[in-house]
């Protein structure tokens, strides 16, 4: 009898242990994508990202002689109607951490064995399961450093190969199509524009971390702060859609710091960044959406997404030059540089004293390598609000650190058009991304700051002292 291979956030054939399960078994294998309330209750660009990657991966399923089932409706039904359709007697799939995930796929297996199916769940998304990595006394880690140690000690398994064919069933069950679907029906012009930016698949994957491992990744560490150079991996999106596997990367990242790699041993602490994320958001599940700290319940944020503080920074025209090419960074291109995603959140929690959930929820609109875990620490830890966090008093002046990171101007002049006369794409670029309701073009005058800066950080200051007297 088949076996339905439930694909999620793993889009990929290499180094999947729940499609091997499923070769192992001998039968048929059938691969499904369900688009239940999980996709629909994406954000735009990630549920766009997530369409091109589907098309992407169904083609190469088809290479191989097989196909991807595309379902539309909650996951226990269409898994109920497909076994009943195909006469499956197995459902494997990688394991999710996010809670919602949890609870949905807690539900499925529970219903599924007790109909006397084989439902199983397997690793794939992560080096370290996130109950894997324990301190002395049993418990997890809320502070980075001591979990690094401890994850390194546990090691890292070798990623395995992908299989070199996946048997079809003799008829294949009935399938929507991503036509019909229309995943990027929330972007209009903004994914017209972004779709330059956008290689998606397994295979661009791995082309970019070759390139990343052969010319960046000796230079990762001098360069990785500075937004003005294409100096990171770049496997965020990859690694949030599964079209390549953490330990493929942690793979490549060791055997550049084996060949003597400078940046190396620093790039495989930025993929257990993303663990600890995991990790976290397991073993404090609230830190999607609420204070993880619960003092910070009652620091007087504004709440109000439509202010128009809020709305000049989703906009990128807070007058702040940082701020704003890095609000405009990710518009056009999906993603922004991690100092980018510091500052941004630093101005906005701090400067503009707003609730991390409404820069939280713009991200998860804009960020096609969103992931629930790394985009809830990152909030969190610049609102001051998380484990591990900033303090709050410590407030990134964005006029410093762009000096700093970005000493030549070449992140400001890549993405603010105001002002230059001959303004690069990438800065045009925005205009033509946004919409047109905005009523934005690259002749305005670049605002003046909405907020003084000194002005801001003092407020903040005041309103945090205030919280703790
Ligand atoms: P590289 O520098 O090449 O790093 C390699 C990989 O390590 C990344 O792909 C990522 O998987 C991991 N990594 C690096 N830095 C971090 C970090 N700080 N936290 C967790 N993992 C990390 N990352 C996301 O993938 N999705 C998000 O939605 C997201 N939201 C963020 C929001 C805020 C406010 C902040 C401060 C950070 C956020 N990050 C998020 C983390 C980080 O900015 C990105 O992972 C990184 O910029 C991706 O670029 P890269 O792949 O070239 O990274």
């Amino acid at each position: 009898a088949p076996v339905l291979l439930w694909l999620r956030r793993d889009l990929r054939l290499a180094d999947h242990p729940a499609l091997l399960a499923a070769v192992a078994r001998g039968g048929p294998v059938i691969p499904v994508f369900i688009r239940d309330e999980q996709v629909t209750g994406l954000g735009c660009a990630p549920q766009w990202r997530l369409g091109l990657a589907l098309d992407v991966f169904a083609q190469t399923l088809a290479a191989l002689g097989s196909r991807l089932i595309l379902r539309s409706g909650p996951a226990k039904q269409v898994l109920a109607d497909l076994i009943r359709d195909t006469g499956a007697s197995a459902v494997y799939w990688t394991r999710a951490y996010d809670p919602q995930a949890i609870a949905r796929d807690t539900d499925v297996k529970t219903v599924l064995k007790a109909q006397g199916i084989d439902a199983q769940s397997h690793a794939g998304h992560l080096l370290f399961e996130p109950w894997a990595v324990k301190t002395g006394a049993g418990g997890f880690y809320k502070v980075f450093t001591p979990y690094w140690k401890a994850a390194r000690q546990l090691g890292v398994s070798p990623a395995q190969a992908a299989p070199t064919q996946l048997p079809a069933p003799d008829q294949w069950p009935v399938s929507e199509t991503l036509q019909d679907w229309n995943l990027g029906a929330g972007m209009r012009r903004g994914g017209v524009v972004l779709r330059g930016y956008v290689t998606p698949g397994a295979a661009a994957a791995q082309a970019r971390l070759d390139r990343f491992i052969a010319d960046g990744i000796d230079r990762y560490q001098d360069r990785r702060d500075m937004p003005g150079v294409d100096g990171t991996s770049g496997m965020s999106a990859y690694l949030a859609l599964g079209e390549i596997s953490p330990r493929q990367c942690w793979q490549a990242g060791q055997r550049a710091m084996f060949g003597g790699a400078q940046g190396a041993e620093t790039f495989l602490k930025e993929l257990v960044w993303r663990e600890f994320a995991y990790h976290l958001m397991f073993h404090t599940p609230h830190i999607v959406d609420r204070n993880w700290k619960p003092e910070w319940d009652t620091f007087p944020w504004n709440t109000d997404a439509t202010h128009p503080d809020v709305v000049a920074w989703q906009q990128g025209r807070t007058g702040v030059p940082f701020v704003d090419a890095a609000m405009r960074e990710m518009y056009v291109t999906g993603r922004m540089h991690n100092r980018g995603r510091m500052i941004v959140a630093s101005y906005l929690t701090k400067h503009l004293m707003t609730h991390w959930r409404i820069g939280q929820q713009w991200f998860a609109d804009c960020l096609t390598d969103w992931d629930p875990a790394s985009n809830a620490m990152g909030w969190q830890w610049a609102a001051g609000s998380g484990p591990d966090a900033a303090p709050y008093f410590r407030v990134f002046n964005p006029v410093t650190q762009l000096a700093k990171f970005d000493p030549k101007g070449l992140y400001a002049r890549a993405w603010i058009a105001e002002g230059q006369a001959n303004p690069p794409q990438t800065a045009l670029d925005y205009f033509t991304a946004i919409p047109k309701r905005w009523g934005l073009s690259p002749q305005d005058r670049y605002p003046a700051p909405v907020v003084e800066l000194a002005a801001g950080r003092q407020r903040a200051l005041e309103a945090y002292q205030g919280r703790n007297s």
